[in-house]
């Protein structure tokens, strides 16, 4: 088990980081094949976040997102699940990311489920926090000592067996697929190395990216929290949040844009 000065000691050491050999990941994926199967796709349990709120599952939108791909030029669609009132500042906020060319392989938002380790309503069962780029931007807790998405704990060769699994999830292109976790395994003895933030590889979230999300009304971004710290994670206030869902779609929008003038005043 990690202690909380190990932790410390990794976000705060540079690392020296060896590019896995495409070679070995090929042999890890081409193994992992038959154990894994094809894409799977998530299936979300019923939506039943709070008897007191209107049906918030009526109002999530499915939108598309254009990204940049890690693998060099092109871009891809990703569909991400938002509530109504935000769906306009999502799309317009993942137009600048692409302006910045910030590549990006998954994001996040819609999730019928409880905070991790509490048992209440996640944010992003209102559908208004995104998530991105997870496995480059992870959340963790040093006081409960845990990381997730757990492959940060040990990237040995075995548990790049896990990467695989949850990359295959993505359903990414070929290409696109080893770009990422090329980027994302590292050799034994190199653990939790994006725990580091001082050493910026692409799909990191920086405070230069987080201003871009900012402009769009999510002002709140988890790598700026102390404990836990969630890099992947954006969001409005959770007070706005909450009223964003209880409000009848027409006050909410206009509830939103005063938001947003407030996130381009300051
Ligand atoms: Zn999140």
């Amino acid at each position: 088990m990690k202690t909380k000065n190990d932790l410390k000691s990794v976000m705060h050491n540079e690392d020296q980081f060896q590019i896995v050999s495409s070679a070995r990941l090929c042999f890890f994926y081409w193994t992992s094949a038959f154990l894994l199967g094809g894409c799977q796709t998530s299936n979300s349990p019923p939506i039943q976040f709070d008897q007191m709120l209107p049906s918030i599952k009526e109002r999530i939108v499915k939108i598309q997102v254009r990204c940049t791909f890690f693998s060099g030029k092109g871009t891809r669609l990703l569909e991400v699940y938002v509530l109504d009132t935000i769906a306009d500042s999502v799309r317009n906020c993942f137009k600048d990311l692409l302006k910045e060319r910030f590549p990006v392989y998954t994001v996040d938002c819609y999730s019928n489920r409880n905070k991790i380790h509490e048992n209440v309503p996640s944010i992003h069962a209102l559908g208004v926090a995104l998530d991105v780029n997870a496995l480059m931007n992870p959340y963790f807790s040093i006081d409960r000592v845990k990381i997730l998405p757990k492959r940060s704990i040990d990237r040995s060769e075995d548990r790049n067996l896990y990467l695989i699994k949850r990359l295959k999830t993505c359903c990414l292109p070929k290409q696109e697929f080893f770009a990422v976790l090329n980027l994302i395994a590292q050799p034994r003895g190199y653990n939790d190395w994006f725990l580091n933030r001082n050493y910026i590889r692409p799909g990191m979230i920086t405070p230069r990216i987080a201003a871009i999300f900012k402009r769009h009304g999510f002002d709140v971004w988890g790598g700026m929290w102390r404990e836990p710290m969630d890099y992947m994670h954006f969001q409005p206030n959770n007070k706005l949040a909450k009223a964003l869902v209880r409000l009848p779609p027409g006050k909410a929008a206009v509830l939103w844009q005063k938001h947003l003038i407030k996130c381009n005043e300051s």
